[in-house]
């Protein structure tokens, strides 16, 4: 077997090898058809099981109640930003947002094409460096919809304990951290997320949707970009990314063969203490760019006091095998990913190079 790289991607990122290795199995001959998942019909009794199982067993690793569905479309996350607004704020509504970072900001400018998204809260002044303080946000009765971004990818910032909207529907951006915890799915009325980091690859957006909403949503807008299109056919109004969601379904038996998402979420947590212990043990040779209290377990971003040793350490992380450590290109510094498919033992390997890059160079 060739060698895998310590890959903390921010997205695409990381999948189970267990699940690249099923799917080679599979690729030329699927299930006995004489052919690859790929050439195959998405309205055939095979590629409509492989749909099905997947919607099925994403609603039990998440206890999804009964009055949701669960859709994969596609259009990425950003499609969403521009979705929601247009099914579900009229001209002359208002809707709240909260941004906690630059795709929260993204969500919010898409739904002026739409109606009046107001700012609930922003942590923006302090660089996005927290969650805004729950007792902070400002929503109104008259609120279309609550939108929040669970988990702030490029500031390394995620919710540790989600807003109470009562009647007013929570909307959740969870890209970059679905299925890494346990959540309520109750307490959100639709939440979206691109596959490419938790899920799968990249192509296949899952939403997860409250029934109820469907019903209200606008009817003036196209066929494509009404939810109730893809829920009324199952997300087969047509032809779906056939093989993303098969990959995705792969992704969720695996995450169900690792004992589910309590689990996944006890692993995550190792994983990300582990670097986090590195930069705070580290007597600020290292500092991360999070507040403390609003630390991601999905992306762990920090930077070297030094900026010049930064480079290098960026430089020498890349020579010895840790791919996708470069922060965002808009705040620079260091990220690693830690996402469900990554292994504790790339994170220890990843804290062994800091603890010996520091000693190496304080
Ligand atoms: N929201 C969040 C939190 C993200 O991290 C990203 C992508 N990194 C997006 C939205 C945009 O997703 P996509 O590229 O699937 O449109």
């Amino acid at each position: 077997m060739t060698q895998r790289a310590y890959n903390f991607n921010a997205g695409p990122s990381a999948l189970p090898l267990e699940v690249l290795q099923q799917a080679e199995q599979q690729f030329l001959n699927f299930q006995n058809s004489g052919m690859s998942i790929m050439e195959m019909s998405h309205r055939g009794a095979i590629f409509e099981a492989v749909h099905n199982e997947a919607i099925t067993r994403l609603k039990q690793l998440y206890a999804i109640p009964e009055n949701y569905e669960v859709l994969f479309l596609q259009g990425g996350a950003s499609l969403q930003f521009a979705m929601i607004p247009m099914n579900f704020l009229q001209a002359d509504q208002q809707a709240s947002y909260v941004l906690s970072g630059v795709w929260s900001e993204k969500a919010f400018e898409e739904a002026k094409l739409f109606g009046t998204p107001i700012i609930a809260t922003s942590s923006k002044d302090n660089q996005y460096r927290n969650i805004p303080n729950l007792t902070d946000i400002q929503f109104h009765e008259q609120d279309a919809y609550v939108h929040i971004t669970s988990n702030n990818t490029i500031y390394g910032t995620q919710w540790q304990e989600f807003p109470n909207t009562g009647e007013v529907p929570l909307i959740a951006d969870m890209s970059s951290d679905i299925l890494s915890k346990p959540i309520d799915v109750r307490q959100f009325a639709l939440i979206y997320a691109g596959a490419q980091k938790n899920l799968g690859p990249s192509g296949v957006t899952v939403v997860i949707i409250r029934k109820d909403l469907l019903e209200k949503a606008n009817t003036n807008i196209p066929t494509m970009l009404k939810y109730s299109t893809h829920a009324d056919s199952n997300s087969l109004y047509n032809t779906p990314p056939t093989f993303g969601i098969y990959m995705l379904g792969e992704v969720l038996k695996w995450v169900e063969s690792q004992g589910g998402v309590a689990e996944i979420a006890k692993r995550n947590e190792e994983k990300a203490k582990v670097i986090y212990d590195a930069i705070d043990n580290s007597n600020g040779f290292y500092y991360g760019h999070a507040t403390p209290e609003s630390r991601s377990l999905m992306n762990i971003t920090f930077r070297v006091a030094d900026e010049a040793l930064e480079k290098q350490f960026l430089a020498e992380a890349k020579a010895a095998g840790f791919v996708g450590l470069d922060g965002h290109r808009s705040v620079g510094g260091c990220r690693a990913s830690t996402y469900n498919a990554v292994p504790l033992e790339a994170c220890v390997a990843l804290r062994d190079f800091m603890i010996t890059f520091q000693q190496k160079h304080q």
